[in-house]
């Protein structure tokens, strides 16, 4: 569903991304794991066309993001990009809108869906992720937890047929940290979504993967089944860093 070929990224001097190939297929939960710096974020951001990459070409679905280093026209690369969801460390929630009219709003601005339907959507993905009580909420009013777990419900409105999720619980308090990812988890058994994960919880990039990828300054080090890899890594690099974060 999702296919970097040969994709590199540089910001000035500094090659980010090296010569990357990676496929996911529909459906295929995938976790990347690395140092801080090793590219894995601007792996997300390509695939969101925040990022051009310098070299390479990117397909989603079907559809090209880029091809040789260049951005395609914004025409065709918008309804690929509204095929993904993202959440991010921080939550990015609009501070002036209610929980549900932050969950309403994509699918009434980009998909023109008729208020009444899309406020059925957000009420529904709001109990899905346990916040049917908080939709008159404003992101001030709600912890971390709630707050990330709306962000969750925000990118589900659009119907995302591949969601990356960028350390969402790096920005929260310890204990709600397990609220968010029992809502990934859940959302992992109940749909057949696409999963990019990017985390430094080294038991959630486990838990949750079909396969596990570990980056080094840009490049796939190591690939694998999860528990194979965290339990007798093949590289020698994958094992430092194993150690290093237990
Ligand atoms: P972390 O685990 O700390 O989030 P990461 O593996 O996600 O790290 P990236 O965020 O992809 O790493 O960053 C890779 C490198 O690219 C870092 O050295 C970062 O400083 C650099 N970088 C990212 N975005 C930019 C930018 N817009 N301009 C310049 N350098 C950038």
């Amino acid at each position: 569903a999702v296919e970097f070929v040969d994709v590199s990224k540089s910001f000035g001097a500094l090659r980010v991304i090296d010569n990357l190939s990676l496929r996911i297929r529909r459906s295929e939960r995938v976790s990347l794991i690395g140092p801080s710096g090793s590219g894995k974020t601007t792996i997300l951001r390509l695939l969101m066309t925040l990022e051009k990459p310098s070299e390479g070409t990117i397909k989603v679905f079907g559809g090209a993001l880029s091809a040789g280093g260049r951005g395609l026209r914004e025409s065709e690369v918008a309804p690929l990009r509204a095929k993904i969801g993202m959440v991010f460390q921080q939550f990015n929630l609009f501070p002036h809108m209610t929980a549900l009219a932050n969950v309403m709003e994509a699918p009434v601005q980009v998909l023109r869906m008729p208020k009444p339907d899309a406020k059925a959507l957000a009420e529904s993905l709001l109990e899905r992720v346990g916040l049917k009580e908080k939709g008159a909420s404003y992101p001030s009013e709600l912890s971390g937890g709630q707050q990330q777990r709306v962000a969750i419900a925000r990118a589900l409105a659009m119907k995302p047929q591949i969601m990356l999720f960028d350390e969402i619980t790096s920005a929260l308090d310890p204990e709600v940290i397990g609220e968010v990812l029992d809502v990934v988890h859940s959302l992992a058994h109940e749909t057949k979504m696409a999963m990019l994960v990017v985390t430094h919880e080294m038991g959630f990039a486990r838990d949750i993967a079909d396969r596990v990828i570990f980056m080094e300054k840009g490049r796939i080090v190591e690939e694998g089944n999860p528990a194979k890899l965290f339990a007798s890594p093949d590289n020698i690099r994958t094992k430092a860093f194993l150690n290093a974060v237990k």
